[in-house]
């Protein structure tokens, strides 16, 4: 089967997943997802629009560029699709949950796994790296890992604000300068929650690995 064929059938498979159940449970007035809504009654930081609203999960930074006012998502994304939080998941029943699983191994299987990707953008190959590149990774609230492949030049900056951010005077401006360096210069990235395929790693020379603690909420 082509992966556009293959694409479109998983989509398809985890629209029927979402559209029964509703999990994430979007209000249109106030914007808010059930992730949000819970966040806000509690008192704590939150975003409007959802996964859709911030890069990255973080507070600082910008919507997604497919997200269009009154229609939300403008495109058909597989991996937006299939994504849930803890708390979303929690309103589907562990059978279907399972199954959105299942959907997303597929997925990177055909490496058709792409946050925030259209169809168009997850199908484009990305470029075999030929230089030797660094592997950053970072996780938030727990499940969501960021794996991020930055030109192997980069470490000595990287590495210099990492103990910036390590020392007693680490600020949160040191850390969103940081994200923001890694994805202005990244080669390719990935953003899953428990597993990525071996597959994607395969395709790049990997000199370094730095893995940064928790970040985020
Ligand atoms: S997955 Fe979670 S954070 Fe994302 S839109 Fe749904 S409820 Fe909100
Ligand atoms: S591509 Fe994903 S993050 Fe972007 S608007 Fe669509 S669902 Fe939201």
């Amino acid at each position: 089967m082509k992966k556009s064929h293959k694409y479109d059938e998983l989509y398809e498979k985890a629209k029927v997943i979402m559209d029964k159940y509703n999990p994430c449970m979007f209000d249109n007035k106030t914007s808010l997802c059930i992730r949000n809504a819970l966040k806000k009654s509690r008192g704590e930081e939150y975003q409007t629009c959802g996964c859709c609203g911030h890069k990255n999960g973080f507070i600082t930074g910008e919507r997604c560029k497919h997200f269009k006012k009154g229609i939300a998502c403008s495109v058909k994304s597989l991996a937006c699709k299939t994504w849930l939080c803890e708390d979303a998941k929690k309103n589907l029943p562990s059978k279907e949950l399972q199954k959105l699983d299942k959907i997303c191994e597929e997925a990177l299987f055909y490496s058709l796994y792409k946050i925030r990707a259209s169809k168009k953008e997850a199908l484009c190959k990305e470029k075999k790296m030929k230089k030797k590149c660094l592997l950053i990774t970072y996780h938030e609230s727990g499940d969501e890992i960021h794996f991020i492949l930055v030109d192997i030049k980069h470490k000595d900056y990287i590495n210099k604000i990492l103990s910036k951010i390590m020392s007693v005077k680490g600020k949160i401006d040191d850390i969103d300068e940081m994200i923001d360096f890694i994805h202005e210069n990244k080669i390719a990235s990935e953003f899953v929650q428990t597993y990525t395929s071996e597959k994607w790693f395969s395709k790049f020379e990997i000199e370094e690995v730095i893995h940064i603690p928790q970040l985020g909420e």
